[in-house]
């Protein structure tokens, strides 16, 4: 299956279960696009966090201002992203929040 990851309030709230999950479909033979709202001025930034994340492989790493336009283009099964009903205008949606342990930050 193809899944999209968003970066800002998705997996930087909580980047090492995001990195298990990422790298646990990757392995399974999953294609993950990262995708961004970010602007290409930020693509070293961005790759270079992913990698602190411990986000090693990823199919793809879009840098967009169109992220449905991105997901309809790579027939992309499902999207997580904080803001899907902003993005994602030609999907289905609904919001998903994530239950974490308290840790300082
Ligand atoms: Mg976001």
């Amino acid at each position: 299956m193809k899944f999209a990851f968003d970066i800002d309030e998705t997996i930087t709230e909580a980047p090492e279960e995001f990195a298990a999950i990422i790298n646990a479909l990757m392995d399974a033979g999953h294609e993950v696009h990262i995708i961004t709202f970010r602007t290409e001025l930020h693509k070293e930034q961005t790759e270079k966090e992913l990698r602190d994340y411990g986000i090693l492989k990823y199919t793809q790493l879009h840098i967009t201002g169109d992220k449905d336009k991105i997901c309809m283009e790579h027939d992309i099964d499902m999207a997580i992203d904080d803001d899907c009903l902003y993005h994602y205008p030609n999907f289905w949606g609904f919001n998903l929040e994530f239950a974490l342990p308290k840790r300082k930050k």
